[in-house]
């Protein structure tokens, strides 16, 4: 088996941790290889190992982009909540195949003829949301069509899009519903509405999202899970399911509802014990 680590925190690259990781790997028979920015990822790579935070996972997923290799997220920083497995429990597990793959479904900005060059060069794929949010003292008006079909402008800090698995990060803060990863949605939601009137939006990830801005500020900025441009805000965007997903590796015993009640403390009551 032939396994990708990736550690993006290289201070940790000799955390006895990370080194047995990869010697366990090593001594299970696979050909490891580490990811560093002149060790691209390999086509035949059987399982992506990423190493580090949710932050981590997320640039994963730019290094994985289209090829759909596994991955798998080991936790080494903060939260971990896509990368929920700790580096005691994954090696024995994987070499026994008790894991299953969850198609993660990831989103894609398409700016059409707007935007400057930098930005229709920039990698478009988000896997947690995609968001626009003032970048002046003024408020945006956030037009947004949903299959054509307009929606009341929002007056807002901004407005994000998110996926199934990005219903835990920045949506969860704006007051968006958890959403069980293998649901096939998008959340619409603004960010700071000035209105008691605005819920976050569920829509089906067949939609197309359309988005434009009223402004006075000249910029924004756009948020691509954790990259950020500054942008015109004359940009015009259709948001929509990626043509691809991200396969991220679960491992038996695993389930999204444990990592609410142990990672986001889900339900934590006096009432309900420990
Ligand atoms: P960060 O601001 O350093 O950390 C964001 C926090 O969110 C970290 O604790 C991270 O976990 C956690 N996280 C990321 N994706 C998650 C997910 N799908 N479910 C649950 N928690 C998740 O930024 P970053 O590490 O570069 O990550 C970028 C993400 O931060 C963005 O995609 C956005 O969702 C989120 N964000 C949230 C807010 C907010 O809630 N107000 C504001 C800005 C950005 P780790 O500790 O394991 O890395």
């Amino acid at each position: 088996m032939k396994i990708a680590v990736y550690l993006r925190n290289r201070s940790l690259e000799n955390d006895a941790r990370y080194l047995g990781l990869i010697g366990k790997f090593t001594a299970g028979g696979c050909r490891v290889y580490e990811i560093r920015d002149d060790v691209p990822v390999e086509d035949d790579t059987d399982i992506f190992v990423s190493v580090g935070g949710d932050g981590t996972f997320l640039s994963s997923a730019v290094i994985v982009g289209n090829r759909e290799i596994p991955v798998l997220g080991v936790n080494l920083g903060r939260l971990g909540f896509l990368s929920e497995n700790t580096v005691y429990d994954v090696v024995d597990e994987v070499l026994a195949g008790k894991y299953s793959i969850e198609e993660r479904t990831l989103l894609k900005a398409d700016f059409g003829r707007t935007g400057s060059e930098e930005l229709r060069s920039a990698y478009p794929y988000a896997l947690n949301e995609i968001t626009v949010h003032r970048a002046g003292p003024a408020m945006l008006g956030v037009d947004v069509a949903i299959d054509g079909n307009p929606l009341p402008t929002y007056w807002a800090d901004g407005l994000l899009v998110a996926t199934s698995s990005g219903s835990t990060a920045y949506s969860l803060s704006v007051g968006g519903p958890i959403v069980m990863p293998e649901s096939k949605v998008l959340i619409v939601s603004p960010i700071s509405p000035h209105n008691l009137n605005v819920r976050p939006l569920v829509v089906p990830d067949t939609s197309v999202i359309s988005l434009s801005l009223r402004a006075r500020d000249e910029k924004v900025f756009l948020t691509v899970d954790n990259r950020s441009l500054e942008v015109s805000t004359d940009l015009e965007m259709k948001i929509s399911a990626a043509p691809f997903h991200l396969r991220r590796i679960r491992l038996a015993g695993a389930n999204f509802i444990k990592a609410l009640t142990t990672k986001l403390f889900w339900g934590e009551d006096i009432r309900n014990g420990r």
